[in-house]
């Protein structure tokens, strides 16, 4: 129930990486907290809605996922538009995937609209023996554009939650 003074926050997040980093994962874990089954990548477009509650806010997440179409390394404008929470994601056991990562990054702030809170996440975190990426690397790239990094385990939940409710503690306060 809400109480006085808890606002509703509407928020677009949008989710941005090479293919095959987790992205769909993540959010299928967050929204339907799915057992974990080694998918093929995602075909078909696809949107997501997710209602967290906080105390100080309740946070209507819209959740833009990709078809596809990062295989190009770009989106279009409309992925973009109106967004208010962006989530970059990378895969631990692929430097590759962390240099876009930071290609990534550079689409998203050439985007020209304000993304009021931005994720790093380093998925994958199952992964340890594989590492190509440290926490260092991740964190220093983060704080340098104004993110905040978490590691993720898509695979076992590791983090999930705590990646979308830190996002809307954020964007809370930014609102
Ligand atoms: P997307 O292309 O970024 O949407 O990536 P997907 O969600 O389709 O995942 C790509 C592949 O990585 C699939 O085989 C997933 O099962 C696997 N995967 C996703 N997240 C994790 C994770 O946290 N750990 C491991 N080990 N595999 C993952
Ligand atoms: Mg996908």
């Amino acid at each position: 129930m809400a109480r006085p003074g808890n606002k509703i926050i509407q928020a677009k997040l949008v989710l941005l990486g090479d293919m095959g980093t987790g992205k769909t994962s993540l959010v299928l874990r967050f929204v339907k907290g799915q057992i974990f089954d080694n998918q093929e990548p995602t075909i078909g477009a696809a949107f997501f809605t997710q209602i967290l509650s906080l105390s100080e806010a309740t946070v209507k997440f819209d959740i833009w996922d990709t078809a596809g179409q990062e295989r190009y390394h770009s989106l279009a404008p409309m992925y973009y538009r109106g967004a208010a929470a962006a989530v970059v994601v990378y895969d631990i056991s692929s430097m590759d995937t962390f240099l876009r990562a930071k290609k990534w990054v550079q689409e998203l702030q050439g985007q020209g609209n304000k993304i009021l809170v931005m994720a790093l996440v380093a998925n994958k975190s199952d992964l340890e023996s594989n590492r190509e990426v440290d926490v260092q690397e991740g964190e220093q790239f983060s704080e340098e554009n104004g993110m905040f990094y978490m590691e993720t385990s898509a695979k076992t939940g590791e983090n999930v939650n705590e990646l979308f409710y830190e996002i809307a503690k954020r964007l809370a306060k930014a609102f």
